[in-house]
């Protein structure tokens, strides 16, 4: 029986097992099957602290990896399929093996929704982007599209007209999900303009290798039209990865893992999650980094309380 188990290789896992190898919890990491997670789509990460010049978000997690990797974090390429209770702990499964540890971070993360096009996979990181945050920056002067209607749409919206020439906001509706205050916020500022009752069907650029535009079907007339821009947002909600752990501890309505306030901890004893996974609301690398870091700190302390 191990002392840790981490889930997920993104900044949260990363760090926590930064922090358990360092405390001499030996912990072993399955990378799962897309290793490093969401930052292995982003191309420049500009905000996260330490690297002045910026850093692409695979050389980020590569780094990451090396630094868990030198404090002796044992890695294993692979994706869990089942995690259950057992006496003292918990065992975890993949095709082949079975592990069992007396504690598990949870680091699975989350996936941005996509709308389904294979022009926006092609194009992911060329001018699409689910986050404004991380990417707003390049669009200096462009004209974009944020696709969606709710929350976080509004926001993304609103952020981009600080670097955008124009933001048209394309929703599938005649009306916003968003709450009334962030829809006035985006219907008040003059740099955003709302194309109602349209989804985008394809985006045009896969020769170009760059985003050009967009073919839009209208909902409710069928009508198809063009449209010259250049870069699309995709602003229609995350699903976290909460497959593993669903029938096991307590999620939050949006199915988020639900921790205890100022904790990692779940609703279940020595199973702690950190990262996207737990997180609806901030989502960056750096607050997934922090949390990886809560975690290892209260598995350690989970493990002290036990030898107690
Ligand atoms: P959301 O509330 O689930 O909204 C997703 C939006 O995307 C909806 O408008 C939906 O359209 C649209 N959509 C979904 N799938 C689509 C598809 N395939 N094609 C086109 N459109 C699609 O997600 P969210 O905006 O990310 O917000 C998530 C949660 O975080 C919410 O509870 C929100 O309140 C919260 N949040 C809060 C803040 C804040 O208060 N500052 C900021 C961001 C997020 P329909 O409306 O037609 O379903």
């Amino acid at each position: 029986m191990r002392d840790v188990i981490i889930i997920g290789s993104g900044p949260a896992g990363w760090t926590a097992a930064v922090y358990a190898a360092r405390a001499n919890l030996k912990p072993l990491l399955f990378e799962g099957d897309e290793p490093g997670g969401q930052l292995m789509t982003t191309t420049d990460v500009e905000n996260y602290p330490g690297f002045p010049e910026g850093i692409q978000g695979p050389e980020l997690m590569d780094v990451m990896k090396k630094q868990a990797a030198r404090f002796g974090t044992e890695v294993i390429s692979k994706h869990v399929k089942e995690l259950k209770k057992i006496d003292g702990g918990f065992e975890i499964k993949t095709d082949a093996d079975a592990y069992q540890s007396k504690t598990i971070l949870l680091s699975t993360g989350a996936t941005a929704r996509r709308l389904g096009l294979e022009s926006e996979k092609k194009l992911y990181g060329k001018g699409v982007s689910a986050c404004a945050t991380c990417d707003g920056f390049f669009f200096k002067e462009k004209q974009v599209i944020v696709v969606g209607g709710g929350d976080s749409a509004m926001e993304e919206a609103n952020f981009l007209t600080r670097f955008a020439s124009k933001v048209y906001l394309v929703h599938r509706r005649d009306t916003f999900r968003a709450s009334k205050i962030m829809q006035d916020r985006a219907l008040s500022n003059p740099k955003i303009e709302v194309i109602w009752n349209k989804e985008v069907v394809e985006i045009l650029g896969v020769e170009e290798d760059k985003v050009t535009g967009v073919k839009m079907k209208d909902t409710v007339t069928g009508e198809e039209s063009e449209m010259n821009i250049g870069g699309l947002f995709t602003a229609i909600g995350h699903i976290p990865n909460t497959g593993l752990v669903q029938d096991m501890l307590e999620l939050d309505e949006k199915n988020y893992v639900k921790t205890l306030p100022d904790s990692s901890k779940t609703t279940v004893p020595g199973l702690f999650a950190c990262g996207d996974v737990q997180d609806s609301i901030y989502r960056q690398a750096v607050t997934a980094a922090g949390t990886g870091c809560m975690a290892a700190l209260d598995a350690e302390r989970y493990l002290a309380d036990l030898e107690d």
